[in-house]
């Protein structure tokens, strides 16, 4: 059976790289058997000299080598109860965005995953995506009984990257945003820093659409500026999940919750005079 949800907690880093390393390699080897172009956007990363996927780490994994943490938050009771025993109660979708620093994910419908239509060119982006669908959906597969302990963390690590790849497409349908809304106005996106942004909620933005390029970052629609989230558990998480879209087509679509630009601005004095520009 390879649903062992938190079987992984307390392996720590050393598990973790080992599990980059098998994903990169399997990724490798479907960008070697493809030449889609949808393959070439994985074969990217290792063109400029640094690899950036290194930059990113497998947030479940993440997320449970980091739950031993010393780190006191209201979320450890609620980590300590997803990790437990009895995980298999709730479906991997719900385990899944429940986890610390995943909070900006939202559920997807299962309707809109069973639809093949909505996958379309994800097959060959992840590997054993078969298997990472089936878990991700909750479907029992009586090869998962013969897998090793390493192809299951691989095939959870596909899970992971396939609900971000789908998430990135729901966000944008109207259940998507609908979803994505219930979450802005509880701002569990967080709330701009800006001092004159009094508090705006913002909602979650990539740089990119392609993954493994950047984090994800927290879009003001007050100030119209990005920020690092605050949480070091959603700073590992891949924006290429959110997308560039996301937040731009969220404001067009409800325009009505879109502030007003703030008519303050911060002015720095010395001894009370502006200081002089040259
Ligand atoms: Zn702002």
């Amino acid at each position: 059976m390879y649903r062992e949800r938190g079987g992984a907690v307390g392996k720590g880093e050393r598990g973790h790289v080992a599990n980059l390393k098998r994903i990169q390699e399997a990724l490798d080897k479907q960008v070697d058997r493809s030449n889609s172009s949808s393959s070439t956007v994985f074969a990217r990363g290792g063109i400029n000299g640094k690899d950036p996927r290194s930059a990113f780490k497998s947030s479940t994994q993440d997320n449970m080598a980091k739950c031993s943490d010393a780190e006191v938050s209201e979320a450890d009771s609620e980590e300590s109860d997803v990790s437990g025993s009895d995980g298999d109660d709730t479906c991997w979708i719900s385990w899944f965005c429940n986890l610390r620093g995943n909070e900006f994910f939202c559920e997807v419908d299962d309707d809109y995953i069973q639809d093949d239509f909505n996958l379309c060119g994800l097959s060959s982006q992840i590997p054993y995506y078969d298997y990472a669908l089936d878990l991700i959906l909750d479907v029992e597969s009586s090869l998962g009984e013969s897998f090793t302990e390493e192809q299951n963390e691989l095939i959870e690590s596909a899970a992971e990257m396939l609900y971000g790849l789908i998430h990135v497409r729901y966000i944008l349908t109207s259940k998507g945003l609908a979803a994505m809304l219930e979450k802005y106005k509880n701002a569990e996106f967080g709330r701009c820093p800006k001092v004159y942004c009094c508090g705006q909620p913002c909602l979650p933005v990539g740089e990119s659409d392609i993954p493994r390029l950047s984090t994800v970052k927290i879009y003001c629609p007050k100030c119209e500026d990005i920020y690092t989230p605050r949480s070091r558990f959603q700073e590992s998480i891949d924006g290429a999940y959110f997308g560039t879209t996301f937040p731009h087509l969220f404001l067009m679509t409800y325009g009505h919750i879109k502030p007003q630009k703030s008519s303050q601005s911060y002015t720095p004095r010395v001894f009370g005079f502006k200081i002089h520009k040259p």
